[in-house]
């Protein structure tokens, strides 16, 4: 906070396609899609028509006991494209209350089948799913979630497919058997009848460091909650809408969870909504008479916002007409190429990638995967490099994060990787 106060604020005054804006006329590539939200860049014209038109017939009704048109139809919209199973759209407005949302409809689902016992999470370890309790509960990036830690409930946590970093494989990922999804397994048969929901990141963990996890590892996941019969959450807050280059991460293993956490990229980056999905079984569960009270006690005030919905559908128009995610194989083969390249600079320990969402490692030694000492701020340092040359990117520690909005040309993406290349070379940790 110290530094924060005593430096220079970026003033971010406008937006234009893949570029922003500062107060003072400088512009920079937005090469975190403004913290993982952007798909199609600023101002999209479509977009920008929607939250108009909308605004001429309603800004704002309240979700509860009542809806309105642009609710039903993206509910529609969103299940038509969901994987298969899922059934049911419950809306929020932020990410941390979609995963909240997942973790109290799965508990409160076992309490009306009359599983009483079944009260705990299985979570990983580096998991993030936002910053409300119940969502830091679940999680585990310690920066952020120690601290609270008396404040928050009691999970089992299942080892993070963190392959760099593995104890196991060491330097061969051939030798991989996959001891992270035995851990879990060990979990879910030392406990039958008392975990509600294994809550996961499907494919990647964001902001526990751009973790790519191997394939075959969520349809080990869910495989095993099925085995032993618990729910499967799918946070796809960060994953969905095209990120990982399918519309849903999910889908790259044919997994259908029984529920999905969606937000972020769900309004193409400009307002906030988020749904959660479920299964018709799940949803079954809470119809009742009245004196059973078998309601879903969650509700916000701005829950599924109608300026949100529609520009959410306009979102999906885009994806559908401008065919978003066939265009994105040779924007994502560009981008491996040119991180490949970064991997044989200086302190670059590891380069991970899933479709648009990449980190790198840095650390001090490339050998022993020795990290710098925290003081030295690398991560911070080679941000701050590619900022003083026009790139926005946004540190995770020592992973330098670069999640460009899919929009981006291959022209433009060249150029944001030509920065990152140079940030890397001149921020590599020696402050020069
Ligand atoms: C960002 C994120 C969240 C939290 O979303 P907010 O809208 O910031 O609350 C939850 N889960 C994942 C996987 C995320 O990346």
């Amino acid at each position: 906070m110290r530094e924060w106060v005593a430096g220079d604020p970026l003033v971010i005054e406008r937006g234009e396609g893949v570029r922003l804006y500062d107060t003072e006329g400088r512009a920079y590539y937005d090469g975190v899609s403004s913290l993982w939200l952007n798909l199609h860049g600023h101002r999209v014209p479509r977009l920008d028509a929607a939250v108009r038109a909308q605004l001429d017939r309603l800004a704002h009704s309240t979700f509860l006991g009542l809806t309105h048109p642009p609710g039903i139809r993206l509910a529609e919209e969103l299940l038509a494209i969901a994987p298969p199973g899922l059934a049911r759209v419950f809306y929020s407005d932020n990410g941390a209350t979609a995963a909240e949302i997942a973790v109290k409809m799965a508990f409160q689902y076992w309490r009306h089948r009359g599983e009483l016992g079944r009260t705990r999470f299985v979570t990983l370890e580096n998991a993030y799913h936002g910053d409300t309790i119940g969502a830091v509960s679940v999680g585990g990036v310690e920066i952020f979630h120690a601290i609270f830690r008396p404040l928050l409930f009691q999970v089992y946590r299942a080892p993070s497919p963190y392959c760099y970093r593995c104890l196991h494989n060491g330097e061969s990922p051939a030798g991989c058997r996959q001891e992270c999804l035995t851990g879990m397994e060990e979990i879910l048969a030392r406990h039958p009848g008392e975990i509600a929901a294994a809550i996961v990141e499907p494919r990647l963990q964001g902001a526990g460091g751009m973790i790519a996890a191997p394939d075959g590892f969520l349809r080990g996941v869910r495989e095993l909650t099925r085995r032993y019969d618990v729910l499967l959450i799918a946070d796809e807050v960060a994953t969905g809408f095209g990120r990982t280059g399918r519309m849903f991460a999910c889908e790259h293993e044919d997994v259908s969870p029984d529920l999905m956490c969606l937000a972020k990229g769900i309004t193409g980056g400009y307002l906030p909504l988020a749904a959660t999905l479920a299964t018709e079984e799940i949803y079954e569960a809470f119809l009742g008479e009245h004196s059973e009270m078998k309601t879903f006690f969650h509700g916000h005030s701005y829950t599924a916002n109608p300026l949100a919905c529609a520009v959410a559908i306009a979102n999906l128009e885009i994806f559908r007409e401008e065919g978003v995610i066939e265009g994105l194989p040779p924007k994502i083969e560009l981008i491996r190429e040119r991180l490949a390249a970064m991997r044989h600079l200086p302190f670059v320990g590891d380069v991970r990638q899933a479709g648009f969402m990449c980190g790198i490692e840095l650390v001090r030694d490339k050998k022993t995967k020795e990290p710098f000492p925290v003081e030295e701020r690398a991560g911070a340092k080679v941000c701050q490099a590619a900022r003083e040359r026009g790139l926005l990117i946004r540190p995770l520690s020592d992973v330098v994060v670069f999640m460009p909005p899919l929009g981006s040309s291959p022209a433009e993406l060249g150029e944001m990787l030509e920065i990152l290349a140079a940030a890397l070379r001149c921020g590599d940790g020696e402050g020069n």
